[in-house]
């Protein structure tokens, strides 16, 4: 039996990651509604061992207390947002490692990326080259600054895009369509952008998900990604706010 990784839609854009190694057992990260999750693991026969959260906003943890009552699993999530999510069994900083050898996993590593809120992190299974980027990337943009600053967030999109470039990113929104008409407009676009946006067109045209999709790509589409200053940085995320 070979690895699942496979998004979980609810919501208008949300995905819910689930992630099965050699076992019956799940991982889901940031599941924001019970039911389709539920649905899922039902249908797949799968246990439900672990949640990961990347930050406290309601459509990442809205299933949380509902999944745990009904599996018993463990909850992981960032200790800065511990209060305002309620529910962890572990709370995670920066470069903690996390043991999933038992799940046919490996490790995950935790990353600090405040910006979008000042407790965001994300989750790097290096075993996989998987990066779970919550809402600090997104394919061809970023999250919004709820919280955090300017620097806070360039700091952090430049701390994700020095993993290697085979590393894949899972987001948890399907926005790619509408960063990437934001990204046509601008300076940086180019031929790799002009073929993404072909295939993302076409994906969401069969209703399917844009994600996963390289870091490699990423920095060389994502105009986030390729702002090489602060100022350069802010200047897009304020025009993107705006369009
Ligand atoms: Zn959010």
């Amino acid at each position: 039996m070979s690895i699942i990784i496979e998004p979980i839609p609810f919501y208008e854009t949300n995905y819910a990651w689930l992630v099965v190694g050699k076992t019956n057992k799940a991982i889901v990260i940031d599941p924001g509604d019970a039911n389709p999750i539920m649905k899922t693991l039902n249908e797949k026969k799968l246990l439900l061992q672990v949640i990961l959260i990347t930050h406290f906003h309601n459509d990442h943890i809205g299933g949380v207390r509902t999944l745990k009552n009904t599996f018993g699993c463990q909850v992981i999530g960032p200790l800065k947002e511990a209060d305002k999510i309620g529910v962890l069994d572990v709370k995670v900083g920066d470069k903690d490692l996390l043991d999933f050898d038992g799940l046919g996993l490996g490790q995950a590593e935790v990353i600090c990326t405040p910006g979008h809120t000042l407790g965001s992190i994300c989750y790097y299974l290096p075993k996989f080259r998987m990066l779970f980027t919550g809402d600090t990337v997104f394919s061809l943009g970023c999250g919004r600054l709820f919280e955090g600053t300017y620097l806070q967030m360039f700091n952090s999109l430049q701390k994700l895009a020095s993993y290697p470039d085979d590393t894949n990113i899972y987001c948890a929104h399907e926005y790619t369509l509408d960063n990437g008409r934001f990204a046509e407009t601008l300076p940086t676009r180019n031929d790799l952008l002009k073929e993404r946006m072909a295939e993302v067109i076409y994906e969401r045209q069969n209703n399917r998900p844009t994600l996963p999709i390289s870091l490699s790509v990423e920095k060389q589409t994502n105009p986030f990604l390729m702002a090489k200053t602060l100022e350069l940085f802010t200047a897009l995320r304020k025009a993107k706010d705006h369009f």
